[in-house]
């Protein structure tokens, strides 16, 4: 099936709005994104990064889609089965928060409307926008496989999701333990470390002062958060500290709560810091969780989940933990046991989601332990089966992995994968199995209740390499297209997501789930600053394709991009994408009306026996510019494989070489340039198809039908074979010839600009051009033409007495020696 395009004869000016849309439907709809399975090439396989389910396309997705989409197009056309592969995730506590809020402003929250309806609630919100993302997808031109489409909810990721917990738990590999965790009391959920953003804020340190038990005197302890002392179990000090070591074993009288604390010896604490002397909370805050248990301390929890002072807080109970700060400080004051408040700058956790401040709370959760899962993802790596691109990520990736902390995976929230974990009511026992179990596993009691909790929303993607395939039933898809070839993705998720779908899919398939990361950067808006709604420096990039078209801002976001790098995207780069499509556009045009005002049509196949030098010379420099961007793809350089053909296209090709045939179009010689003019546009639109998929596609169908083509040629360019070179016929001398005569040309071109001399306005030149006489001799009409000379003499020597009232211009062509008549000089 071929295209079916609206005419024969191409529009003056491309219009994205009418084509686009069109040559989309044609592309799905002939099946060309999904992957020839009777193919005995190796198959190319891109899983996408699953975009949140209820997100709207932001310039972050169109980066990641400009980019991959790019190398998927690539592939495909190198001819091997392409599979790319798209989804959506529920996104745990992001969906859940943005229904939460919708809830506020109807005065409900979660609780008031149950569990049940509550998920109902979010359901009915997936429904309505959960495919806004993909029709926004396909606006971008993005060519994956529709039909595999997986969300992270659907019925086999949810198997996936199972089979690899029970696996994990059964191996002794997820415990749950009373760890101390992030907590977010907006949220109401645990938060893993990576969920957790730190800030700079003002703050104040407090210095109290703590009586010892015998009145001998006391100690001075530092915090930032004086309200915490009411949960404090000890005082620690550190054991080298000359100052302390004769107090370890000595009692303190807490202040305000008048419990007696020991002081212990702990290494974790730092003599520098403060006094030297640590209050410890155990409940309330990680450092001091881990003193604790080293040391066999209480945990007393003084904050509840809701942020505000618990019973444990005595006289406090019901404050804000704020407020309760205020009213310590007042009485430490009081009782003149405050010693000083300095102003004191310290980094705080914020909830990623939901900005709340964290506090860190000991509750029940489950843990992966990653210590082993971790082991043989290092390896990989190591061992050169999985490469990092660019390079300089594989140390931050060793050594993240190499000091990988637990992973709590429980997450307090309703929308996702409930834990499948059930608790007997009767022997309290656990029973953790793939199928909903009716009975105890010890005890054989029907009183069983399933864990309240959902999973990291991470846990389901972090499968999302063999899931998406059919993982954990044996499918087809599965044998053919796991391992993936490229992950490619933001840098700002290697940790996230990266890490553990390498731990994770060496854990369930028994080997690595992709040969090469590929890590992009960050939009950034024009001042290099990220954008924020509340910087209100967002671009849409919906509204930006309205504007520009769909490969204007794909091309915008390609341009000078390398692995790793952000990006700062603006208007001058969507106008020049467009300029660069237009000019594509009226070259094309150009060449196709004068196919069309032929009688016969010419073949299309690479010319031989050229003898004309700008025709060898632009076949040359097309076989070059075919080489260079094999190299660079290869490599994994797209931006400057993609500027490479901008460049030759737009300079070489549009402001040279079809300058140069216009005069012999015209007088119908014998050798027409015409089929050359074809030929190295038809290569150049298929090296240019996956920066700039539509237009190419569109010019390429309309160039197609004014050619004569073999029989075994392509239905369309997206399925054409991208051009590598056999046999490279580069005729160097011929390149740098034509070098030469272009310099020169430019140099008088610059002269005359200068001395403000209309570039038509013929001047008298003589050349003096040594050994490149011969080839001045035969360029000469070229010269006289381009550069606006008379030439009156050309010269075998190097140079020339120059005679009055002209100026001399030395070039590697020659030197030119232009009359510009008395009185004129150069400044
Ligand atoms: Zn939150
Ligand atoms: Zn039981």
């Amino acid at each position: 099936m071929a295209q079916n395009s609206n005419s024969l004869n191409m529009s003056r000016a491309y219009s994205p709005a009418d084509t686009e849309s069109r040559i989309y439907k044609f592309w799905e709809e002939s099946g060309y994104f999904k992957p020839d399975t009777t193919s005995n090439n190796p198959p190319f396989v891109m899983i996408m990064p699953p975009p949140n389910v209820t997100g709207e396309l932001h310039m972050g997705h169109a980066l990641t889609v400009a980019i991959e989409d790019m190398i998927v197009r690539w592939h495909r056309m190198k001819g091997e089965p392409t599979l790319y592969l798209p989804g959506t995730d529920h996104a745990g506590i992001a969906t859940q928060v943005v229904v939460e809020r919708l809830l506020a402003t109807e005065g409900l929250n979660r609780y008031q409307l149950g569990r049940e309806k509550f998920e109902a609630r979010i359901w009915d919100w997936v429904e309505t926008y959960g495919s806004r993302i993909y029709e926004q997808l396909r606006r971008l031109g993005t060519s994956c496989d529709w039909s595999r489409s997986k969300f992270t909810l659907d019925e086999i990721p949810r198997a996936a999701v199972r089979k690899t917990f029970v696996d994990l738990y059964e191996k002794g590999l997820i415990y749950r333990g009373e760890r101390i965790a992030n907590w977010c009391p907006r949220c109401s959920t645990a938060l893993s470390d990576l969920e957790v953003k730190y800030k700079e804020v003002d703050g104040n340190l407090y210095k109290i002062r703590y009586p010892f038990s015998d009145e001998s005197g006391f100690l001075v302890v530092a915090t930032t958060r004086p309200e915490t002392m009411l949960g404090d179990t000890a005082v620690a000090v550190n054991p080298e500290d000359e100052r302390f070591k004769r107090y370890i074993g000595k009692e303190i009288k807490l202040p305000l709560v008048n419990r007696l604390i020991p002081i212990v010896a702990d290494g974790a604490v730092e003599m520098g810091f403060g006094t030297g002397a640590l209050k410890v909370t155990p409940a309330h805050d990680p450092v001091d969780f881990e003193i604790g248990l080293r040391n066999d301390l209480p945990a007393i929890t003084v904050i509840g989940n809701d942020g505000k002072m618990n019973s444990a807080a005595g006289e406090f109970q019901g404050l804000d933990k704020f407020d309760c700060r205020t009213l310590i400080k007042d009485q430490l004051m009081a009782l003149g046991l405050l010693v000083e408040t300095e102003s004191f700058q310290h980094s705080i956790g914020h909830c990623d989601r939901c900005d709340e401040i964290i506090e860190p709370l000991i509750s029940k959760q489950w843990y992966i332990s990653m210590e082993s899962l971790a082991a043989p993802a290092i390896k990989a790596v190591k061992e050169n089966q999985i490469k990092i691109i660019p390079e300089r990520f594989t140390s931050v990736y060793f050594n993240w992995m190499e000091n990988i902390r637990d992973w709590p995976v429980s997450r307090q929230l309703w929308w996702g994968h409930q834990i499948p974990v059930w608790y007997c009511g009767d022997c309290l026992s656990e029973t953790v199995t793939n199928e909903d179990p009716q009975i105890c596993k010890s005890c054989g009691s029907s009183k069983l209740q399933q864990d309240e909790d959902v999973l990291d929303t991470w846990f389901s993607s972090g499968l999302w390499t063999h899931s998406t395939l059919g993982w954990p039933d044996d499918t087809e898809d599965l044998k053919s297209f796991y391992p993936g070839s490229v992950m490619e993705t933001g840098y700002d998720i290697l940790f996230f997501w990266v890490a553990r779908m390498i731990m994770l899919g060496i854990s369930n398939m028994g080997q690595i789930p992709f040969h090469t990361i590929y890590l992009h950067g960050l939009v950034l808006d024009p001042e290099g600053v990220k954008m924020s709604k509340t910087k209100g420096n967002v671009l849409n990039p919906l509204d930006l394709i309205d504007e520009y078209g769909a490969d204007a801002v794909r091309f915008a976001l390609t341009t000078g991009t390398s692995a790793g790098n952000n990006l700062r995207m603006n208007e001058q780069k969507l106008e020049s994408s467009r300029n660069f499509a237009n000019k594509l556009w009226n070259a094309s045009r150009f060449v196709i009306s004068n196919l069309n005002k032929r009688e016969d049509s010419i073949k299309i196949a690479k010319p031989e026996n050229i003898i004309n030098r700008h025709d060898k010379w632009i076949l040359s420099r097309l076989d070059q510019l075919t080489e260079d961007v094999d190299r660079l793809m290869v490599d994994f350089q797209f931006g400057e494989a993609q500027t490479h053909i901008h460049d030759f296209l737009w300079n070489e090709y549009c402001d040279w070489y079809i300058e140069l045939t216009k005069d012999r179009l015209k007088t119908h010689d014998a050798e027409s340039p015409l089929s050359i003019l074809a030929y190295v546009l038809e290569q150049t639109l298929r090296l240019l198809h996956p920066f700039l998929p539509f237009v190419t596609e569109e010019i390429w169908a309309n160039l197609c039908k004014s050619l004569d083509t073999p029989k075994d040629w392509p239905d369309s360019l997206i399925t054409a074979d991208y051009p590598v070179i056999s046999e490279a016929t580069i005729d160097k001398s011929c390149i740098e010839e034509m070098g030469k005569l272009i310099d020169f040309i430019r140099a008088i071109r610059n002269v005359k600009s200068e001395l403000n001399i209309q570039q038509k306005q013929k001047i008298e030149c003589r050349i003096a051009s040594g050994i490149e006489s011969s080839l001045v001799k035969s360029e000469k009409s070229t010269l006289e033409n381009f550069a606006g000379l008379a030439i009156s003499e050309i010269s075998d020597s190097t140079i020339l007495q120059v005679h009055s009232g002209e100026i001399s211009i030395v070039e590697n062509l020659g030197t030119a020696y232009i009359a510009l008549g008395e009185g004129v000089h150069l400044s």
